[in-house]
């Protein structure tokens, strides 16, 4: 048997996902040689605190706290440690030394994929990052090389545990949102400081990139309209529930043709918001911390990605998985590029997004407020599915009240924005208690 070459591999970080790489490196070495067609040799390990507890047992001396040292001597480098610097500079100077590098690091490629990209293809070697999207969920891939011969339409990820797990508390036992957040903490599903999870932001990061890889077009995070959950309520989750939908918080891209998106381009709508799904829909039936990205294309039609969307074990999967794809692409001599950006397609202002909408309005309960409504929704371009009005009597008063449930068809945000506007002018409603965005009717 021929002797298998050896690539020296670089870890940066050893938390929670990084530790569980460096098991799975020393641990499954053979295995992972004879996948790869080469020994990865872990070669050191960057940290901060060198005498930190590990959650694995890993020898003391591939600790160190000189990455830069550490990158300029490797075949492969891994950076698993997070944040922007100084992981940018370290891939940066990782791939200028000839390193493939695979990282998790959303938030760093969100903000500044367009450098990396350059740099890996100046470089000629392979930069991949499937752990940033959706944990474990082999996505990034399909998208980029499955899908590579058809043209992807639309995506929509459940791409957030956190949110996910708090949206589906609410759902399930009518919490609100404050309670439903620190059972999130308490189970450790939500960060002291969640403000990155709730606010959309982390989200927003897994959006830019999915829109980058299914439309071939550089988007950043600056291109993606962003809107978390916190202002998600206990009876906006109930109303929800009483007309047949379940709220979950989804990053969406999808094509829009000229006519649609207003803007006489085609484009690519990029956005983060809580959004109601008809409760059959696949994504609706996704509780918990799990993740899952719904992918439309032309010839393929409909595919669902499912599974766990964080956590050491899992996320190293992915990592792994990259990895030896990018040793592969060293023994076999050439890199294969990472991602092509051939679409050129405009990125869409919010008010361009087209959906179909759920308002609720508190109106008072008189004859003709119905046809009043209907009118002007009509005026405005915004045609109406589902219309249903509720009434309620409070004993203690003697007074009545009426609750208007109404979904409309897809109409742009605009449309819908300047008829809600001329709805609350009207004298017979009493407030607009709230305006969602539904998907998947
Ligand atoms: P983590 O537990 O916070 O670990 C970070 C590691 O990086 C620690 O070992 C830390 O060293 C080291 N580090 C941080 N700054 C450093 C610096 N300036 N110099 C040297 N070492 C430094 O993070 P994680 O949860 O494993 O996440 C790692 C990356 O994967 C992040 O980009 C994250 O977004 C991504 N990711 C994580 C998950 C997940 O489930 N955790 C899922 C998907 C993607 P010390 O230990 O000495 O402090």
């Amino acid at each position: 048997m021929t002797e298998l070459r050896t690539l020296k591999v670089a870890l940066l970080g050893c938390g929670n996902v990084g530790a569980q790489v460096a098991r799975i490196l020393i641990d499954d070495a053979d295995t992972l040689a004879s996948r790869a067609g080469a020994r990865l040799e872990l070669s050191g390990i960057a940290v901060r605190d060198v005498d930190a507890p590990r959650d694995v047992d890993l020898p003391r001396a591939l600790f160190t706290t000189d990455a830069e040292a550490l990158v300029k001597d490797a075949d492969l480098v891994i950076e698993l440690m997070g944040g922007i610097e100084p992981a940018r500079t370290l891939i940066l100077t990782a791939m200028r030394n000839g390193a493939c590098v695979v990282t998790g690091n959303k938030a760093l490629v969100a903000k500044d994929g367009p450098t990396l990209h350059e740099e890996a293809d100046r470089a000629g070697v392979q930069l991949s990052y499937e752990a940033a999207v959706a944990g474990a969920i082999p996505i990034l891939r399909p998208i980029r090389d499955s899908l590579s011969g058809d043209r992807i339409t639309r995506v929509l990820g459940i791409v957030n545990g956190t949110t996910n797990f708090i949206l589906d508390q609410m759902d399930s036992t009518g919490a609100q949102f404050a309670d439903a957040l620190a059972q999130a903490q308490r189970l450790g599903y939500a960060e002291a400081d969640p403000t990155a999870d709730v606010e959309g932001h982390d989200a927003a990061s897994k959006a830019a990139i999915l829109a980058s890889l299914s439309f071939h077009t550089r988007f950043s995070l600056d291109d993606v309209y962003c809107e978390g959950i916190s202002s998600v309520t206990a009876a906006d989750i109930a109303a929800a529930k009483d007309a047949g939908f379940v709220i979950k918080l989804l990053a969406i891209a999808e094509k829009l043709d000229a006519a649609e998106a207003g803007t006489g381009d085609t484009g690519i709508s990029v956005r983060v918001h809580p959004t109601l799904l008809p409760r059959e829909h696949p994504l609706a039936a996704v509780h918990g911390a799990f993740n899952a990205v719904f992918v439309e294309a032309e010839n393929a039609g409909e595919l669902m990605f499912y599974g766990q969307g964080a956590g050491g074990k899992p996320t190293a999967s992915a990592v792994m998985g990259d990895l030896i794809s990018a040793a592969r692409s060293i023994v076999l001599g050439g890199p294969g590029r990472a991602e092509t950006t051939t679409g050129q397609v405009v990125a869409l202002p919010i008010t361009s997004a087209v959906t179909s909408y759920y308002i609720g309005l508190d109106v008072a309960d008189q004859p003709g407020v119905l046809a009043q409504i209907a009118r002007l929704f009509a005026e405005h371009g915004v045609s109406i599915e589902i219309m249903r009005q509720t009434i309620h009597r409070d004993a203690d008063s003697n007074t009545e009240s009426a609750e208007l449930r109404i979904v409309t068809h897809r109409a742009s945000e605009a449309a819908l924005a300047a008829t809600v506007e001329a709805v609350k002018g009207l004298d017979v409603i009493n407030s607009v208690t709230s305006v969602l965005r539904v998907e998947g009717v």
